[in-house]
């Protein structure tokens, strides 16, 4: 079976990079600042206790550019699991779609867990019959909200 995490205010704190989306509302930028993230030791518990079980899978919002970055920040952290899902270039399905397709396409091989800080997204995916959880350990900005609601971004 998989547990299947999101990234960004699950295990990657971003709070520090929320500034790009405040002011220029530039994605490139915030997303470009991604490698200096801290551990958000309450995600890195959770990915510990639930990889003693299941193949850690992480599904993420971030553009495929981003992938080395967010590849090489996992393996420093320590993190588990090396299938890593980003957003395909040109790809701007709102957040819930984007992430319950996936969830979808792994279905076959048994979801035990999916844990995102999106309520929406979790939703979505309660709704389509998965086992979402929401992390809830960081609040999430309303810089980022209403960048994600009007633009459909991570
Ligand atoms: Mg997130």
């Amino acid at each position: 079976m998989l547990a299947v995490f999101d990234i960004d205010g699950v295990v990657a704190d971003v709070r520090h990079r929320l500034h790009h989306l405040e002011r220029r509302r530039s994605w490139h930028s915030f997303f470009d600042a991604a490698g200096e993230d801290t551990l958000l030791d309450e995600g890195a518990r959770l990915v510990a206790d639930l990889g003693r079980e299941h193949d850690i899978i992480w599904l993420t919002g971030r553009p495929e550019w981003l992938r080395h970055t967010t590849a090489d920040w996992l393996t420093g952290h320590r993190l588990p699991g090396d299938e890593l899902y980003l957003r395909p270039p040109g790809d701007y399905r709102p957040a819930p779609q984007y992430k319950v397709d996936v969830l979808r396409s792994l279905a076959p091989r048994g979801i035990a867990a999916f844990i995102d800080d999106d309520d929406e997204v979790v939703r979505a995916a309660l709704a389509a019959g998965f086992p979402a959880v929401l992390a809830d350990w960081v609040p999430r900005s309303q810089a980022l909200r209403e960048a994600q609601d009007r633009n459909g971004r991570t």
